[in-house]
């Protein structure tokens, strides 16, 4: 039987690239999912996509850096379904590319408050509301363990969520939860325009010689799944790289 039968999964950014094909695919495990995006139209069009399939899910309108809508969204999981189990953490924004030195306070405000504030109130509610034996996964980046110099605020930003779930862990171990971060590199998401609102499929197989270092969304969900499931149940505080090599490569060869 899958580890999320009968379960209950919270996903932010739900309605588009990575939390999309993440809710997707929790509930083709059988999750009932909760679809949360400040984007009320692609949390619905996810939830549409779920229920077409045969799935459950609810679509709930939150901004994340909200603490009242932190929330109300696990209020609304917990009067639609009874609780939560699974609580992946992944909205989050890109900034405009600049150089360090042209780098404003508000984009570096901005990007703050959605992607490490965001990440700190919900990570807060997913340790005190999360059912015994839940995990919570957070979105990182690789530019959150390696510096990204056109794009620094989005850098420290996620520089911070691994600082969060490496402060977390033991603290959530005493509730008997678990806290990781996955490390995506490019992904193929309208974060980085590199697909409209829908996930772009890259190669299956990574090895693929056509392969240019961009994962998809289901491939990036894939690793979030398996954090999220008892199968990781060894693992507590890790900030995981998700990038095929593509990293230690970079740039790609053209
Ligand atoms: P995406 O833009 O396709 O999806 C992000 C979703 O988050 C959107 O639906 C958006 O409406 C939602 N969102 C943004 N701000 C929000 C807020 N304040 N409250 C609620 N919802 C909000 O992008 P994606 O690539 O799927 O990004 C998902 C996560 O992956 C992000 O945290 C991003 O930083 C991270 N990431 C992406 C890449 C990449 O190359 N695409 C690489 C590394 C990490």
């Amino acid at each position: 039987m899958s580890d999320f039968a009968q379960k209950v999964a919270l996903v932010t950014g739900g309605g588009s690239g990575i939390g999309r094909a993440a809710c997707q695919r929790l509930a083709l495990e059988g999750a009932s999912v909760v679809v949360v995006d400040r984007d009320e139209a692609t949390a619905q069009r996810t939830v549409e996509l779920i229920t077409a399939a045969g799935g459950k899910a609810i679509a709930v309108t939150a901004d994340i850096a909200s603490e009242a809508d932190n929330k109300a969204m696990f209020d609304a999981a917990e009067q639609a379904f009874g609780g939560v189990d699974a609580a992946f953490l992944n909205a989050g924004i890109l900034q405009p590319y600049v150089p360090f030195d042209q780098l404003s306070l508000d984009t570096f405000d901005r990007v703050i408050s959605v992607n490490l504030r965001g990440a700190f109130l919900g990570a807060q509610q997913a340790q005190a509301r999360l059912r015994p034996g839940g995990a919570c996964v957070v979105t990182a980046s690789g530019a959150g363990i390696i510096g990204f110099a056109e794009a620094a605020a989005y850098s420290m930003s996620k520089h911070g969520v691994v600082g969060l779930v490496r402060s977390a862990a033991a603290s959530f171990a005493a509730r008997s939860l678990r806290i990781n971060a996955i490390c995506p590199g490019m992904v193929l998401t309208s974060m980085n325009g590199l697909a409209a609102v829908e996930t772009v499929d890259a190669p299956e197989d990574l090895t693929d010689p056509e392969y240019r270092g961009a994962l998809s969304g289901q491939q990036v969900a894939e690793v979030a799944l398996f954090l999220l499931s008892r199968r990781s149940v060894a693992l507590n505080g890790q900030a995981q790289l998700v990038d095929a090599a593509s990293l230690s490569s970079f740039p790609p060869l053209p």
